[in-house]
């Protein structure tokens, strides 16, 4: 058993007791976890973890007497942890790790590391790979390389293929994807032009109780684009992609969600005629949640501007409205998720004119950092990031998540608001290092994260 001292917890000095296994919470008397639910896809992640793993066993202003006079506590080592925050460990929903296939941008095991060192416990990696996670095959693969690489997590989970290869043409096989361990669907990196093929993948999905996560940009409005459409694009002489383009496949996806009575998830949101749509169909009860990504909150085009490649990105930088109305929108909880859409790819692949490099963010080692300056900035508090980056993820996709309740699992990391890290290849434990932050130093770092009563990544 380890107690946590004197750490800060949304504003409040806490002390925290949690056990190592499953062995010593059941001595300690919690009888059991979370419910069921949280535990729909364990076979993802293995034996030591979960109902089997290290437990939450109290959480309170003050442990000193309770440690003092309890008989069940034993073996206990102490932290004092005076100056650090705690934080349940996160989930990113939205995640590219580029294996099979594209391996030396990322794989399973280095974007495991980052996931490790970044604060996350679970996470959904997209299909679009090489090949693509379309069959049981590559969806057996991904989880049998992760949980060999990384036993005690971060714990990956497959996102099927909406359609064969991604094509838009052919649902791909999601009962077998299932069965193999894809716990939701989605054809993100390629939107579906086809309004027949988005049906079907949506009814199916549902009825093997899978999320439909959609990526929403209107393939023809989007054609040839490499940015935000606007009075930038026009200077850089480069082709824009317009607001509406994403906003109307949102919509499309909102009108399709309430006509079958079938859930959606609109992937990384970034403007705010999305949201006005969400909003509409949230306010008259369509079952739709969304996600958006740190660099929404906090860039415009602008950082694009002098052609800079390491901030394009899909859907591209918006306008500084889009920005301020996006943060509004977690705060209000019209966003329900936040996600990194970590988007890796090596230097030599963006060392291009902007035209011709891939879209993509590394997002995993600088997540928390990038969300903990809007807290210190007041824009955001850690209500709001445990919200959007651990409860409705783990509700929304049926994962695990500590709640510091009595028999959750023991997933959280400490971060050190003082630590000054520079952003660069040898700070980050990602393969790639395209991002937007590259060569800034960033206040505030993950130092110690524990899954499941384990210590998983430590700096
Ligand atoms: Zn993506």
């Amino acid at each position: 058993m380890i107690l946590i001292k004197n750490v800060e917890y949304c504003g409040k000095k806490m002390d925290f007791l949690f056990s190592e296994s499953a062995k010593e919470a059941q001595d300690y008397g919690v009888s059991q976890g979370r419910d069921e639910a949280s535990h729909k896809h364990e076979s993802n992640y293995g034996a030591n973890y979960g109902k089997n793993g290290g437990q939450v066993l109290a959480f309170a202003e003050n442990l000193d007497s309770h440690v003092k006079d309890s008989k069940k506590i034993v073996n206990l080592k102490t932290v004092d942890a005076t100056g650090k925050v705690l934080f349940p460990s996160l989930i990113d929903v939205h995640v590219h790790f580029r294996d099979p296939g594209m391996e030396w941008k990322e794989d399973i095991i280095t974007g495991l590391d980052a996931a490790a060192h970044g604060g996350f416990s679970h996470v959904l990696c997209m299909a679009n790979t090489s090949p693509v996670n379309d069959s049981a095959t590559t969806t057996r693969y991904m989880l049998e390389k992760a949980k060999n690489a990384r036993p005690n997590g971060p714990f990956l989970h497959p996102v099927a293929a909406a359609t064969l290869g991604l094509k838009g043409e052919e649902l791909a096989p999601f009962g077998e994807l299932s069965q193999a361990g894809c716990i939701a669907v989605s054809n993100d990196g390629v939107p579906l032009y086809s309004t027949e093929i988005l049906r079907r993948a949506m009814e199916y999905a549902s009825d093997l109780d899978m999320l439909f996560i959609d990526h929403c940009e209107d393939p023809y409005l989007a054609r040839g684009s490499h940015m935000n459409e606007g009075v930038l694009s026009a200077k850089l002489g480069v082709k824009g992609q317009p607001d509406i383009g994403e906003a109307l496949q949102v919509s499309r996806d909102v009108l399709m969600s309430e006509f079958l009575d079938i859930p959606v998830h609109i992937a990384h949101v970034s403007c705010k005629r999305s949201l006005d749509e969400i909003k509409r169909a949230k306010d008259r009860g369509v079952k739709v949640t969304a996600e958006t990504c740190p660099h929404y909150l906090l860039l415009t085009e602008n950082a694009i501007d002098g052609y800079n490649t390491n901030a394009k990105v899909n859907p591209p930088l918006r306008v500084e409205s889009d920005m301020l109305a996006m943060r509004e929108a977690v705060k209000s909880g019209l966003i329900d998720c936040l996600i990194t859409d970590h988007a890796p790819h090596a230097a030599h692949d963006k060392e291009h004119p902007l035209d011709l490099v891939p879209n993509g963010i590394s997002g995993l080692d600088t997540a928390l950092t990038l969300l903990w300056s809007l807290v210190s900035d007041k824009v955001l508090t850690q209500e709001d990031i445990i919200r959007c980056y651990t409860k409705n993820p783990a509700e929304i996709f049926k994962l695990p998540y500590n709640s510091f309740k009595e028999g959750d699992v023991a997933d959280f990391f400490l971060f050190d608001p003082s630590i000054d890290w520079i952003v660069n290849k040898e700070n980050m434990h990602s393969k790639s290092a395209n991002t937007p932050w590259l060569g800034q130093t960033l206040k505030g770092r993950v130092c110690e994260h524990y899954l499941g009563g384990v210590l998983v990544a430590k700096i």
